[in-house]
This record gives C-alpha cells, sequence and structure tokens, in this order.
C-alpha cells in the first residue's frame, strides 16, 4: 500500500469514527428524563421527524385490525461471514459485511446489522417482549428496510450465544469469526407489514417494516445479560395515524 493511499484510508476511518461519535454524542439522547423520547426533537433539528412525522415507529400491532393480505414471502438469502459487535451507548449492534440479502418481491436489500431493544419496541395487542431484534437492510437506492424478530422467554438461543455471552462494554467492541445471521430466524416467516421510521434520532420515515409473527426463544439468563447493559431502550408506541398493517395469509 503506497503511504498517501494509506494516510487518506487512514483519515477516511478517523472522519467516520468522529462522524459517529458526534452523531451519538451531539444529540445526546436517551430513553428517559430530559433527553428522552418526548424531547428527542427538541434537542436537534435534524429529529423533527420524531414530532412531525405520522409515520412513526414502534407500533402496536393489532391483530384484529391487520388487513389479510398476500404478501410476497420474505426471501432470506442470508450467509455465514465474520462480524463486529458494538456497544454504542444506545444498544449492542452486529455489522456484518455485504453478503446476506433480503429479497421482498422484486427488491433486494443488503444486510446493513441487526441491534436489540429490551423491552421489545413492536407489540402484539399491547403486550411487550422481553427483547427484540431489528435486522436493518438497504436497497440500491438507499431505501431502508427492516426486520423485526421479537424474543420470548425460553430454550437458550445457540445463535445467539456468541453474541450475548460476551457482550462489549459501552464505547468497545469485538469481532466475531463467523456469524450466521439465519440464525436468528423462526421457522415461520409470516409478517405483518407496515410503512414507519426509525425508532431512535433522528427518527426518518420511508422505512419499510416486516415483523415476524412468530417469536424466538431465549433464555432467561441472556435476557438478563443484555438487560443488565441496557434495561430499557425501547421507544414508546406511536399513533397509527391511519396506517394499515397487513399480515401475511
Ligand atoms: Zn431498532
Amino acid at each position: 500500500m503506497k503511504p498517501l493511499f494509506a494516510l487518506s484510508i487512514s483519515l477516511l476511518a478517523t472522519c467516520i469514527l468522529m462522524g459517529n461519535a458526534q452523531a451519538a454524542d451531539g444529540a445526546h439522547w436517551s430513553y428517559e428524563g430530559a433527553h428522552g423520547p418526548e424531547h428527542w426533537a427538541e434537542l436537534d433539528p435534524a429529529n423533527a421527524a420524531c414530532n412531525a412525522s405520522k409515520e412513526q415507529s414502534p407500533v402496536d400491532i393489532k391483530a384484529g385490525e391487520s388487513l389479510a393480505a398476500k404478501l410476497p414471502a420474505l426471501i432470506f438469502n442470508y450467509k455465514s461471514s465474520s462480524a463486529e459487535v458494538i456497544n454504542n451507548g444506545h444498544t449492542v449492534q452486529v455489522n456484518l459485511p455485504a453478503g446476506s440479502q433480503l429479497k421482498v418481491g422484486d427488491v433486494s436489500a443488503e444486510l446493513l446489522q441487526f441491534h436489540f431493544h429490551a423491552p421489545s419496541e413492536e407489540r402484539f395487542d399491547g403486550k411487550t417482549y422481553p427483547m427484540d431484534a431489528h435486522l436493518v437492510h438497504k436497497t440500491a437506492d438507499g431505501k431502508l428496510s427492516v426486520v423485526a424478530v421479537l424474543f420470548k422467554e425460553g430454550q437458550e438461543n445457540q445463535a445467539l450465544k456468541p453474541i450475548l455471552a460476551a457482550l462489549p462494554a459501552a464505547g468497545k467492541n469485538h469481532p466475531l469469526a463467523t456469524f450466521d445471521p439465519a440464525g436468528l430466524l423462526p421457522s415461520d416467516q409470516r409478517y405483518f407489514r407496515f410503512q414507519g421510521s426509525l425508532t431512535t434520532p433522528p427518527c426518518s420515515d420511508g422505512v419499510s417494516w416486516q415483523v415476524l409473527r412468530e417469536p424466538v426463544e431465549v433464555s432467561k439468563a441472556q435476557i438478563a445479560a443484555f438487560r443488565a447493559l441496557y434495561p430499557m431502550n425501547a421507544r414508546p408506541v406511536q399513533p397509527l395515524n391511519g396506517r394499515v398493517i397487513e399480515v401475511s395469509q
């Protein structure tokens, strides 16, 4: 590698790191108190959508009010890869290299990362679950598509074991030599679909949400391990404002 090229790469890396730090610290948001969800829009003009948008996430999914529809199957073309487990101060997030895709109808989107909330942000008929995972995908034209998996207490989750057995402290990260995101998914992949937003500042809308109907099991000890770091990192549910939630037949 030429020295100049190496320098520009290292500068680029520094800028990206600083950018992330500013995004996290500049807005200085949290899940309760003066910087909690009711105040996110006031903390930074960039967060205006948190209040102004009529299509915010998460939502309470009422099965009886959902519209049965012939939704396209979710095709998870996921594969094993290396991974980076990051504790960013708001959640534990697992970043993945390119190579795993979600296909919905004709639209393909690349899996970028997944992360956890406790308790679950999505609710089923008002009920929260102990945890959820949001699998965040991006299409070639920059649209976000999130798949949510809800977790209920039960058997130890083998797929999550390498992550939850060694959670990094805030601001730390550690690599995993190999991880298969397909292991996170339930066997029944029918889902609820609606338009929503990011559930964290800047709350940008235009996000396609697919919430899997079948919860996946995690053990009590695994839930406790995550909740020792993040006892409450769920945004309250947001009004539907006339949005229709579709559900796979
Ligand atoms: Zn999330």
